[in-house]
């Protein structure tokens, strides 16, 4: 049988149809069943195998427990709600209020898809840098619009911000950035976010900022796309439990917007998930107002993992980047004559047990050669994890 709808242009948008036309899984998911089938190393999938402050489980353990099982209110407990709004004052100076302007949803992958999915009409453009997580294409497609993608080149990962300023234009609906960025580690300086608002202003486009890796920045303070002048009342901050503390698997996620934006996006996240998470939500409550120590341990402990892996990677004769916060770095193969990061990361798994993922996941067809040698490792991984793997890569002979 045949099925008809938007379905075939989503996993075309994600480059997940192969040549058969058969629609693949993400890379993701693809890279984590072949590390746990063969027993490699997974630093491929972006989930840390470490849990986050003890308080913080122990809090969704009692919830549980007191009876926080059923659906809480749409927008989310209002304990959550304040502590986002607190969270976004300490750390950011911005005032959102907690009942109009703060949204909690099923992970910042939600946020994501119901933002473009209530701001994208057919045909409307989505300007992003590429590479870019992998949802931001998929769901443009689902939505209809058209993915403009704004190149961000290696040593620094950074897109020209007259490049990005000139992709906004009156049929841009959104811009949508991501900072610190998932695959490459970079972040926006300031100067390309206040050149972005402009743009978007002179344009009417809305901005999502997906700042899932807020906290997890190791070389530069991270802007909040919102402290940007002009840029609050058009723009959807985004952010996510997952990151900040460790629990990836509990999908709570928020978003933080002026309130007729915040409406727009609400009205679609009813129909995806209604509610979410009970039980994570006081937890996470509780997380957000941790002291300062938390969240600065947190990311001093992931650079230093960041710090081993490199080395591991360098002794091994790849080339690296140094990201600028976030999960991942990117490894160039080019040094080892390894200048298919595809073939690379398939030579990875069956001569070394080590899972990478190629960046060509994360880029447009058409960018496909550009990002070609670029293969992303995960460095949220316990030390003795990335010394098994060192070992691995030591003995590596493509
Ligand atoms: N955006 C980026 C850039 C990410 O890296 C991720 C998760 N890895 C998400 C969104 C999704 O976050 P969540 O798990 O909270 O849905
Ligand atoms: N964000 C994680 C990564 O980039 C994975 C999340 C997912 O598989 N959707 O690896």
């Amino acid at each position: 049988m045949s099925v008809p709808g938007p379905w075939l242009r989503t996993a075309r948008a994600a480059g997940l149809v192969d040549a058969d036309g058969i629609v693949q899984a993400t890379v993701f998911a693809r890279m984590s069943a072949i590390a746990a089938s063969r027993g490699a190393i997974n630093l491929g999938q972006g989930f840390p195998d470490y849990d986050g402050p003890a308080e913080v489980l122990a809090a969704a353990a009692r919830a549980i427990a007191d009876g926080a099982n059923q659906y809480p209110p749409g927008r989310g407990i209002p304990a959550l709600r304040r502590a986002i709004a607190a969270h976004q004052r300490r750390f950011h100076g911005l005032e959102w209020d907690a009942d109009t302007e703060v949204l909690v949803t099923a992970g910042a992958t939600e946020a994501i898809a119901a933002s473009v999915l209530a701001l994208v009409e057919p045909g409307d453009e989505v300007v992003v840098v590429e590479p870019f997580y992998d949802s931001y294409a998929a769901l443009v497609g689902l939505a209809g619009g058209q993915l403009v993608a704004v190149p961000a080149s290696a040593p620094d990962f950074l897109p020209e911000a007259g490049r990005l300023v000139d992709a906004i234009r009156d049929r841009t609906r959104v811009v949508l950035l991501n900072s610190p960025h998932n695959p490459t580690g970079a972040m926006l300086p300031a100067e390309t976010l206040r050149a972005v608002v402009d743009a978007a202003a002179r344009h009417d486009a809305v901005i999502v900022s997906d700042e899932v890796y807020e906290h997890l920045g190791f070389r530069a303070e991270h802007v909040s796309i919102a402290a940007v002048p002009g840029a609050r009342e058009r723009s959807i901050t985004i952010s996510s439990a997952a990151k900040t503390f460790s629990v990836t698997g509990w999908k709570v996620g928020w978003i933080t917007a002026p309130a007729p934006l915040l409406d727009a996006v609400l009205a679609v996240k009813q129909f995806l998930t209604y509610v979410n998470g009970a039980p994570f939500q006081p937890a996470v409550a509780l997380g957000l107002g941790l002291p300062d120590a938390v969240f600065d341990a947190a990311a001093s402990a992931l650079d230093a993992r960041r710090a081993r892996l490199t080395t591991a990677l360098e002794s091994a004769g790849f080339t690296v980047n140094r990201p600028h916060g976030g999960y991942f770095l990117i490894a160039d193969g080019t040094p080892l004559e390894l200048t298919d990061a595809v073939t690379a990361a398939e030579l990875l798994v069956d001569r070394a047990g080590v899972v990478a993922i190629p960046v060509t996941a994360f880029v447009t067809p058409g960018s496909r050669a550009a990002y070609a040698p670029y293969l992303r490792f995960a460095f949220c991984k316990r030390d003795e994890v990335i010394d098994e793997a060192a070992a691995r890569l030591a003995a590596f002979r493509p």
